[in-house]
């Protein structure tokens, strides 16, 4: 990180004088990560059976820095010709090596992966910022250490899968289709691969067609780790290929994680097949302070919940619900706090708040607030500049939100914060239950008692106490109702590839 250049600046981040309770900015120097840590060919094929392959129709998109709208490289569009070739890879891999391998040597294959993904944590990083928007710090400190890590645990477990308490003979699936979108790429690609490898399950993989890099890059680290042909496939394509994949009559397996809408049709395309199907999907989670709880961490974890990764995180904390009695208290803190975020650059050791992913999800974004301003909230944003290139949201919050507002209701997937009030603990259930959605929650509160009583009653996969964000591969994660079904990470995340 970098110094103070100057002394401390006091800045409002509002129209009113700085006083004692208005933020201290510090005018930082900025501290670039290099680029030149990451050699971007400019054009892409398909990994299929080991090798990098051009697709049979030869189509092609370009991949590009949402920062700067430079485009970064011209990647593959795979057809279901191509589809069919890499799912005809993966079937032979799975009779031919991997689903016949001890499982204490796949394991050797996952531990070998988890190291060169942390040799290449550096390379990783940068590329997942360039291709993604996020900032350098995050993708960094969280994302790549997740994917290392995640590969390790289920390392451990390809030996050790009798004891899993998933029956006495477990055995693999077969070929898994495993769908993923933007907002962590590589990410969402560890959570996928790793327990389907460590089963014993053969993969085709396909990115979402904004982020497709690091996926390419992972494909030639399972060539550095010599991991047989054929085992790990990825095609890269937009919503057709991935329709193509799941479609696909020798897949036994669909892993999809996305918006709920694909997981709809995803849903209806396997119904009557053999396929069995995982589908992680949306959210609008509430992230609920009550009046015991500490204010200034309360207002950390507020912040993490819906401006980390730029609110493009399906457990996002899009909603606050905080008690009356402390709302005021709780909303001046947060703006203070809001104030303080730096919006830019994603290379910039010192940025907060990165780029957004694609001008389709700025658009929404910006509709979904405007209608947000229409129906009766209150908006608010720092002062903030933004670049003139690239596509740029400012953290936005807005008041006086009612439970009807579609803001409320529908995920944004943004940097944009809706808050509501409560009395009492049934009124802040009621409230945060009342969403079509369940994956995540969040609850502040000074008393252990009255955690646990809210785990009990919210209907969330995952309920955070005290903190936000937080995420172990021994841990599983996965939604309710329309954030859809199955488990990965941890224990449970295995059971979804075995038979
Ligand atoms: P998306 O559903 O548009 O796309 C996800 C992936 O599906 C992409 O790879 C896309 O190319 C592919 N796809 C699109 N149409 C398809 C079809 N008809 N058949 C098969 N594949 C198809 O979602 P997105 O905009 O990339 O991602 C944002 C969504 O993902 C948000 O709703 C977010 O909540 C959700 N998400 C959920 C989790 C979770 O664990 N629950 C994690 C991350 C993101």
């Amino acid at each position: 990180m970098s110094k103070a250049k100057q002394p401390p600046v006091a800045h409002a981040g509002s129209d009113a004088p700085a006083t004692s309770a208005t933020p201290v900015m510090f005018d930082y120097a900025p501290a670039l990560e290099s680029r030149s840590v990451v050699e971007i060919a400019s054009s892409y094929g398909l990994y299929i059976d080991g090798r990098f392959v051009d697709p049979v129709d030869g189509g092609s998109f370009k991949t590009i820095n949402p920062a700067t709208e430079e485009v970064l490289a011209e990647v593959s569009e795979a057809s279901a010709a191509d589809v069919d070739l890499a799912v005809s890879a993966a079937r032979r891999a799975f009779r031919q090596s991997w689903g016949v391998m001890p499982g204490r040597e796949r394991a050797k294959y996952l531990f070998r992966i988890a190291r060169i993904l942390q040799e290449r944590s550096r390379e990783l990083a940068v590329l997942e910022s360039l291709d993604n928007g996020k900032p350098i710090r995050e993708s960094r400190d969280v994302d790549v250490p997740l994917v290392a890590a995640w590969f390790f645990y289920y390392a451990g477990w390809a030996d050790k899968l009798e004891y899993a308490g998933l029956g006495d003979h477990p055995r693999p699936l077969g070929v898994a289709a495993q769908v993923i979108p933007w907002n962590f790429p590589l990410l969402m690609l560890a959570w996928k691969v790793a327990p389907a490898l460590a089963a014993g399950n053969t993969v085709v993989l396909k990115p979402a067609e904004t982020t497709p890099l690091t996926a390419l890059w992972f494909a030639e680290i399972c060539q550095q780790a010599e991991l047989p042909a054929g085992v790990v496939n990825i095609i890269t394509g937009a919503g057709e290929t991935g329709r193509a994949l799941v479609a696909h009559p020798d897949v036994d397996k669909v892993a999809f994680t996305g918006s709920t809408d694909v997981g709809r049709q995803i849903a209806r395309t396997v119904a009557g097949s053999s396929k069995r199907v995982t589908l992680e999907l949306g959210g609008k989670a509430a992230n609920i302070v009550f009046d015991d709880a500490p204010i200034d961490e309360a207002v950390e974890g507020i912040v993490n919940g819906i401006f980390f990764n730029q609110g493009h995180v399906c457990c996002a904390g899009s909603r606050l619900l905080v008690q009356e009695s402390v709302a005021e208290e709780v909303l001046a803190r947060l703006k203070r706090r809001m104030s303080t975020l730096r919006v830019g650059d994603p290379l910039d050791k010192n940025t907060d708040v990165g780029a957004i992913n694609s001008a389709e999800q700025l658009a929404r974004i910006r509709e979904l607030s405007d209608v947000g301003e229409a129906e009766g909230a209150g908006r608010w944003a720092p002062p903030c500049e933004l670049p003139s290139v690239g596509f740029w949201f400012p953290p936005t919050l807005f008041t006086g939100v009612s439970q009807a507002h579609r803001i409320a209701r529908e995920e944004i997937f943004g940097p944009v914060l809706s808050v509501l009030t409560f009395r009492t603990p049934a009124e802040a259930v009621e409230k945060a239950n009342n969403t079509p959605y369940g994956l995540s929650a969040g609850v502040w509160t000074d008393k252990g008692s009255r955690i646990l009583w809210m785990a009990n009653q919210l209907r969330a996969g995952v309920v955070w106490a005290n903190t936000f964000n937080k995420f172990d591969p021994a841990s599983p994660f996965g939604g309710y109702k329309e954030s859809g079904y199955g488990r990965e990470g941890g224990r449970h995340g295995l059971e979804a590839y075995i038979r």
